[in-house]
């Protein structure tokens, strides 16, 4: 079983197989490395988490095929190289599923979970019920059968009596088993219920694969999931990232077609347990057995937040009777079984009038038109506001003051306008008309040449100061502790802060009278200040909030200039030669230097302290030795302090990671270290070194 395979030894083994230590006799040789990619493939199709580089996982799949190809009479059909099928499948057959699938009834509030729980109670006579709940996943439903522990049969749902066989399509994805051992408790033939799915994150980078292509994009992850299954070629459907998540267990007997359900198996979690020992994907990590109705709302209220970062799309909960007995007691009408019911989420969309638009002006000058919208409720929160991005998206979706707009808040938390709901339109709306001139300052704006947005330029515009005041404290810039949001807010329009430079000249004397300023936050605000005065200038070039210019770019600049200022004097053919500036950004940074204000703005932070010179302790990398590749330090240096070892990494271009997981590359273990270093041991692809490596490597 799979859950606890002797993990320790299959990575040993897997060691001993890349490295060729062992003289093993073919058919051995065979077994071993079917037993190891097997492994690996639920490590990184079930858990995600892989222990191997894809280069050694390809280096034993090679080799099992020439094993195979020079033993052909040693090929079983469970072996990993027979998952996908070479040539098409010509026709989908019709087979009939072991046990109906029925769909669930659907409820939609608490009341509706109470009056199930009432029901159950009554039909099984039991005044205490355990409930599983689970989420209810947006993909294509599948049945697998197993017999003497083979895959023999995969179907899609069909009309839930009779599905279409497509065993060659389910035996290519890697999520499913080939074969699992359902003997051990004695079950002959079993069938499983599922879904096939595709990762949100999966399937946005599919589209983004195939607009870069020049392909048609894919709408929604549940229909091209329920497509691709259902394609002729088999590899093709290999490739579309499709996983199968198992969620219940339909039929199971004994060689004698004895019923095990009830008996061997008994409730819904157990089976789901002995699914995930199996290698199945289940959502056992993300079930819970509920003994109350307070407590099965209260997980179900829990998800209607979390589903959103959720990795796979889900459209609502189930809820089933734990108890296998127990289900058979309620029984099922001739469209649904009594003893689940789904819980559908709230909406993802609602429709809204617009009634106003706000212009807002970030702290770049970019103007952005804001959606007022009378307020609706979606997905639990209310929603009055919502952005348009710019004109020609209005344009485009061809928006108008009163129309009805559809709004959606999908898996990201920032809800957008999907579209106008024409057929609700009386004639009274009227057409958006961009503004010439800066809501702000009055400036006209400018729409530079293929650009969408429009700007103000006016370098004294107030709504961007309040913008570039934040984003100079932020974190990837100046990193002001103590300066937020609020309070920058709150000094502007007590017209302490005009612009960046007032930061380092703020009236602390009045500050510290006002309410809710004790000594101490005047203090640490005046500490967080002083301190950023010390930066090295990538971040000042960051702070600026120079188009384009981020803290790459800014680190890429400030390696070719001595001061700040140098910049002031260079052409855009200058800047382009820096490595990491294209034209773009060269313009940008131009454009920039070019202004009297900024040069302004600049001398006076100087004034104040602020440090505009590339000074030789800010250097950041200075080669490129250990480009890409990520660091832990554990346990107790003696070589070098814990800081050094930051700046060793940084210099050569590494980058420091704050947790062993499979993106770690080399764990650096002093004396003494703890369980950072096990757990490092456990993930083969993490290189454990000692300091004196460490030093070497960086020569
Ligand atoms: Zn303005």
């Amino acid at each position: 079983m799979y859950a606890a395979p002797d993990q320790q030894r299959l990575n040993q083994l897997t060691i001993s197989l890349i490295k060729g230590e062992k003289e093993f006799a073919a058919f051995a040789e065979i077994d071993a490395i079917r037993s190891v990619i097997r492994y690996h493939d639920w490590r990184y199709y079930v858990l995600s988490e892989p222990v191997i580089t894809d280069r050694d996982y390809d280096t034993l799949f090679k080799r099992l095929k020439e094993l195979e190809a020079a033993h052909p009479d040693l090929i079983t059909p469970d072996s990993p190289t027979q998952r996908v099928a070479a040539g098409l499948t010509e026709d989908f057959a019709q087979v009939a599923h072991l046990a109906s699938m029925l769909s669930l009834e659907n409820s939609y509030n608490d009341e509706d979970i109470a009056d199930f729980d009432r029901k159950v109670k009554e039909l099984t006579g039991s005044p205490t019920v355990g409930y599983c709940v689970e989420p209810k996943f947006d993909g294509s439903s599948i049945a697998l059968v197993y017999e003497n522990d083979q895959l023999v049969r995969a179907a899609t749902r069909g009309d839930g009596t009779i599905g279409e066989d497509i065993t060659t399509n389910a035996r290519a994805l890697s999520s499913i088993p080939l074969s699992a051992a359902f003997s051990k408790l004695g079950i002959h033939r079993i069938e499983l219920r599922g879904e096939v799915i595709i990762r949100k994150d999966v399937f946005e980078k599919m589209n983004k694969d195939r607009k870069e292509l020049s392909l048609k994009t894919f709408q929604n992850s549940r229909n091209t999931a329920s497509g691709s299954l259902r394609l002729k070629d088999s590899r093709e459907a290999a490739s579309r990232g499709l996983e199968a998540v198992l969620y219940h267990i339909s039929y199971a007997v004994d060689k004698k077609d004895k019923n095990l359900i009830g008996t061997t198996l008994h409730t819904h979690y157990s089976n789901i347990e002995l699914l995930n020992e199996c290698g199945f994907k289940t959502p056992i990590r993300d079930m819970k057995v509920c003994k109350s109705e307070a407590e099965i709302e209260g997980f179900l209220h829990e998800w209607e937040t979390k589903r959103h970062t959720f990795p796979i799309e889900t459209d609502g909960m189930v809820i089933k009777v734990n108890d296998l007995k127990m289900q058979e007691r309620c029984g099922s009408t001739s469209h649904h079984p009594r003893w689940a019911i789904a819980y559908k989420f709230a909406a993802k969309q609602a429709q809204s009038k617009l009634v106003d638009i706000e212009y807002q002006v970030g702290r770049t000058g970019a103007v952005t038109p804001v959606a007022k919208i009378e307020p609706v409720a979606l997905a639990g929160v209310t929603i009055s506001s919502i952005s348009l991005h710019n004109e020609d998206f209005i344009k485009e979706k061809d928006i108008k003051l009163g129309d009805t707009v559809t709004v959606e808040r999908a898996g990201e938390v920032i809800p957008y306008i999907v579209g106008v709901v024409a057929d609700l339109r009386d004639g009274n709306e009227r057409v958006i008309i961009f503004p010439k001139i800066c809501p702000s300052c009055n400036s006209p704006l400018v729409r530079p040449e293929e650009e969408a947005i429009w700007r103000c330029d006016n370098a004294e515009c107030p709504a961007q100061a309040e913008e570039r005041i934040i984003h100079y404290v932020s974190k990837d810039a100046m990193d002001i502790d103590g300066l937020g949001r609020s309070i920058i807010i709150d000094f502007i329009e007590r017209g302490y802060l005009q612009n960046i430079e007032y930061i380092y000249d703020l009236p602390y004397d009045e500050i510290r009278k006002l309410e809710g300023w004790g000594e101490k936050s005047v203090v640490n605000l005046r500490e967080g200040i002083e301190s950023s005065k010390g930066r090295p200038i990538w971040r000042l070039l960051t702070a600026l909030g120079i188009r384009h210019v981020g803290v790459t770019t800014a680190k890429d600049l400030s390696k070719h200039v001595k001061s700040v200022f140098d910049f002031e004097g260079m052409t855009v053919e200058n800047l382009t030669n820096i490595e990491g500036v294209g034209p773009k950004v060269a313009q940008s940074i131009f454009d920039f230097f070019s202004k009297e204000g900024n040069i302004h703005l600049l001398k006076k932070l100087k004034e104040f302290g602020v440090n505009t010179d590339n000074r030789p302790e800010d250097a950041i990398a200075k080669n490129n030795k250990l480009q890409g590749k990520t660091f832990l330090f554990t346990g107790s240096l003696e070589k070098f302090t814990r800081d050094r070892a930051k700046q060793l990494v940084e210099e050569n271009g590494g980058t420091l990671l704050s947790g062993v997981s499979s993106k770690l590359n080399y764990l650096v273990a002093g004396a003494d270290a703890g369980s950072k270093l096990s757990k490092a041991k456990a993930i083969l692809t993490i290189e454990i070194l000692t300091e004196d490596e460490f030093l070497s490597l960086i020569g």
